[in-house]
């Protein structure tokens, strides 16, 4: 099947699930998904599921994906701190809005090969590295937003101190099955909270993160 019309697809099944900023919906038609996942899942890319990508890993679902991204409240000209490349879908999505997009893997295997797959894929403003996100990148810092895809035993404060004033970041924290999708924004006199509700990630490991 065409993919545009497994795309339009899915894109409609996110709306349903009350994906509305259509910016977030746009970013889905210009990033194919199935260019992200092995060669033989290609249908099963344009299903609102997470899928392996090796390693223990996965490609978070299509759902979660928008509603994280919707969440950051994108402008042009920001600069992101991602932590957790995975396949660098939601890389290749925060890419079209923003100024830079800094990434950080902690599994060199998947990290090369996302580096390589947005490269021949054409994108310019995305700076890979390999290593422990759960320290951020001080070289870098402040960011304008932060989004960790990975599941935190509690919010690592290097990150929340490397995300600027009016900065917002998405973070999964909570036990190792289950975690609440909370919402940073970061203003003059402190940092304010809410969740986004429940969702489950692979575990964040790391020195702020979950021993492996
Ligand atoms: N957003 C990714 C995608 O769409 O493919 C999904 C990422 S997957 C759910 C989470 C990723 O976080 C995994 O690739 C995992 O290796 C990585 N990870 C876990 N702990 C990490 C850490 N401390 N620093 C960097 N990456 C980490």
């Amino acid at each position: 099947m065409n993919v545009e019309i497994l795309q339009e697809r899915l894109i409609q099944k996110l709306r349903d699930k009350g994906i509305k900023d259509e910016r977030v919906l746009e970013a889905f038609r210009k990033v194919p998904r199935h260019l992200f996942v092995d060669s033989a899942m290609y249908m099963q890319a344009y299903e609102d599921n997470a899928l392996p990508i090796g390693l223990g890993q996965t490609i978070s679902q299509p759902y979660i994906v928008a509603l994280m991204t919707q969440l950051l409240e994108l402008e042009k000209d920001q600069n992101i701190l991602e932590i957790g490349t995975g396949s660098g879908f939601q890389t290749a999505i925060l890419a079209q809005f923003s100024r830079r997009v800094y990434t950080i893997e902690r599994h060199q295997a998947l990290g090369d090969r996302s580096r390589t797959r947005l490269r021949d894929m054409g994108y310019a403003n995305v700076t890979f590295r390999i290593g422990d996100g759960t320290n951020g990148w001080p070289q870098w810092a402040p960011f304008d937003r932060i989004i960790v895809t990975a599941g935190a035993p509690v919010t690592p404060d290097t990150l929340s101190g490397q995300l600027a004033i009016d900065g917002i970041m998405v973070i999964p924290t909570g036990n190792r099955d289950e975690q609440e999708l909370m919402v940073y924004k970061k203003a003059e006199d402190g940092l304010h909270s809410h969740s986004a509700g429940r969702v489950v990630f692979v575990p964040l490991i790391g020195q702020q993160g979950w021993k492996e």
